[in-house]
């Protein structure tokens, strides 16, 4: 692919919406709330933006995924309270900061193990039953990122949920 000026927000912006409706697309219960933080001085950066999108949606279909999951595992726990007070969310943000541009998209989900964590960008590793997932999404996201220049970074807490960080050289941004 070839870079191109692409406004981080709105490409950002698009694939969360893109995920979303083809989540509800294909499950009409499929409900999360999505709360988003756009730095305007993060702009405009020099990426394949193709490349950059598959990389946002794959990391909010995982997203999505893990707060669906969540709700699922709090429907069959016996503690009707959880899944009551449980609110599904999908943050997306973006920053720039003096490390790079960054794009975050946390959710409020399942979380990770050490266990799982250390495994995620190899490639065919998943955890989802069979037809829900290949395995491939992190690792051909994390090579992306990497051949834009930039790191792929992620915290997560079992059971409390995930925070991915796309962060981006400042060199790949227009002044
Ligand atoms: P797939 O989605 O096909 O399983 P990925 O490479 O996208 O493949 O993700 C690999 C694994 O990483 C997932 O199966 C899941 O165990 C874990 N994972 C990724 N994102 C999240 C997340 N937001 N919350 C919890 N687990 C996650
Ligand atoms: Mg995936």
């Amino acid at each position: 692919g070839v870079k191109e000026a692409t406004n981080i927000n709105e490409l950002a912006d698009e694939y969360l919406r893109l995920s979303y409706h083809g989540l509800r697309a294909k499950d009409k219960s499929f409900n999360a709330s999505m709360e988003t933080n756009f730095d305007e001085s993060a702009g405009i950066v020099n990426v394949v933006s193709q490349e950059i999108g598959r990389v946002i949606l794959n990391l909010v279909n995982n997203a999505f995924y893990a707060v669906g999951e969540k709700k699922r595992q709090l429907g069959e726990s016996s503690d009707s309270a959880l899944l009551k007070d449980y609110k599904p969310t999908v943050w997306l943000s973006t920053k720039r900061t003096n490390k790079g541009i960054e794009i975050r998209v946390k959710d409020n989900g399942t979380g990770m193990p050490d266990s799982v964590k250390d495994k995620i960008f190899q490639p065919f590793f998943t955890t989802k039953p069979t037809g829900l997932g290949t395995g491939l999404g992190l690792s051909l996201s994390y090579d992306i990122v990497k051949s834009h220049g930039g790191e792929l970074l992620v915290e997560s807490r079992a059971e409390e949920g995930t925070e991915f960080c796309i962060r981006l050289p400042i060199d790949n941004q227009y002044y």
